[in-house]
């Protein structure tokens, strides 16, 4: 689905720590990854539901190489227990943790530093 720039530029974010994290290999078949598959899937319904916030945050993104079996394989969509609790989770970090990462692009942005 469409992200607006707001959304895009979040989900970059997101997406650069995950593979910081985790490094750039699918956590599935271990080939390099080049994309990240949702959890909760990116759909209208879930953004609605969600916000594309939660959809977008590194919790919900798994690094996967281009074959759709290993990124459909993290899909918890169909599982609303799952779903509820990868939302507890995120929401939990996005209240009380501190996302270093964004802590630090933040200070970089402010002192003309390249991240
Ligand atoms: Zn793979």
């Amino acid at each position: 689905m469409m992200r607006s720039t707001e959304r895009y530029n979040y989900y970059k974010l997101q997406k650069k720590f995950r593979f910081f994290i985790d490094g750039r290999i699918c956590c599935r078949c271990g080939k390099k990854a080049k994309w990240t598959a949702h959890r909760i899937a990116n759909t209208e319904t879930n953004v609605a539901i969600y916000t594309w916030q939660v959809i977008d945050h590194n919790i919900n993104i798994v690094p996967v190489c281009d074959n759709t079996e290993c990124n459909s394989s993290y899909n918890i969509g169909f599982d609303d227990n799952k779903c509820k609790k990868i939302y507890e989770l995120i929401k939990l970090n996005m209240e009380t943790q501190i996302n270093n990462y964004v802590y630090y692009a933040e200070i970089n942005k402010k002192i003309g530093v390249k991240n």
